[in-house]
């Protein structure tokens, strides 16, 4: 089917206690093995690409990739841009045709981070596509995981969540509450009872950055605290490379990529699969869809064009 957009998915998450992931793609092999991940799951799922990954695979490149993959797909699948720090990169993704949005004006002060959100919620709005914003910042950390201490200059207030939130109407917010980006070791814990306060005050779907390093635990009790999407990009990339390293190493003579590219697909498969049950998001493709079907807001442009067609 074709690409979906993220808003209904995460509403439909959000009223059934469970969560959406959200997966990183650099490359045609992970785009794919998410989206057979999914399928085997019978998950919504949610496919992103940071500006990175563009830069790297290209705007036009990856989107056509994911949305093919979408077009033969059984199960909704959205194509997401990941922190998009730059104002004419989100443009050129919504001009793309992604169906989700995130701007990222965490680097700003939190009053030009409004203005521009702001804009964009609007213009995005317009043709009936999702923005993400981020208040407070996720950090990065390739060591273990930062101390509490260190995390406090990061942390989302509920008061900055409640005030960004009533002044953007942004469609989802990605908050800091104890996860860091790049972590190669899940050891994270986040602070709980933070998501319940900022949860109690804002009414859109909260989302999870940096969950490859968090405790499996502690991503159950976000969601049940009320986060609604969770991203992976680390684990994702851990398995492609550790299976590519490992076919490498054993075999020096191999060559042929669809050898030890096979392998590594299958491995980001097995991955993102227990990412999808630990989540609670299998075996719920066919309500979503039904949930989509139900609400005409969710696949109408303003102008009366379906994005569902
Ligand atoms: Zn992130």
């Amino acid at each position: 089917m074709p690409l979906v957009s993220s808003k209904a998915l995460l509403i439909h998450a959000l009223k059934n206690h469970y969560a959406v992931g959200a997966f990183n793609a650099n490359n045609m092999e992970v785009a794919q093995a998410i989206v057979m991940a999914a399928e085997a799951e019978k998950a919504p799922v949610i496919i992103q690409m940071s500006q990175g990954a563009i830069k790297y695979a290209g705007m036009n490149g990856i989107f056509s990739i994911v949305g093919s993959l979408a077009k033969r797909s059984s199960v909704p699948v959205v194509c997401h841009l990941d922190h998009g720090v730059d104002y004419d990169v989100v443009v050129g993704a919504l001009r793309t045709g992604f169906t989700s949005l995130m701007f990222d004006g965490s680097p700003l002060s939190f009053e030009e981070n409004i203005e521009i959100t702001k804009q964009l919620v609007k213009m995005c709005h317009a043709v009936g596509i999702p923005l993400e914003a981020e208040i407070g910042k996720v950090p990065d950390s390739e060591k273990s995981h930062l101390s509490q201490e260190e995390m406090k200059k990061y942390y989302t207030t509920p008061k900055e969540a409640e005030e960004f939130f009533e002044k953007t109407k942004v469609d989802s917010l990605a908050v800091s509450v104890g996860s860091a980006h790049k972590m190669k070791i899940q050891s994270a814990v986040l602070d709980i009872d933070r998501i319940y306060e900022i949860n109690e005050v804002v009414e859109a779907p909260l989302v999870l950055h940096g969950a490859s390093g968090v405790k499996d635990e502690y991503v159950v009790k976000a969601i049940k605290a009320g986060i609604t999407k969770v991203n992976f990009a680390t684990e994702l990339n851990k398995a492609l490379t550790g299976s590519l390293r490992e076919s490498l190493s054993k075999n020096p003579d191999l060559v042929d990529v669809r050898k030890y590219g096979d392998e590594a697909r299958k491995n980001v498969v097995r991955t993102v699969r227990e990412k999808i049950q630990l989540l609670g998001s299998s075996n719920r493709a066919e309500e979503t869809l039904r949930f989509i079907s139900e609400n005409e807001y969710f696949h109408q442009h303003k102008s009366g064009n379906s994005i569902i067609e």
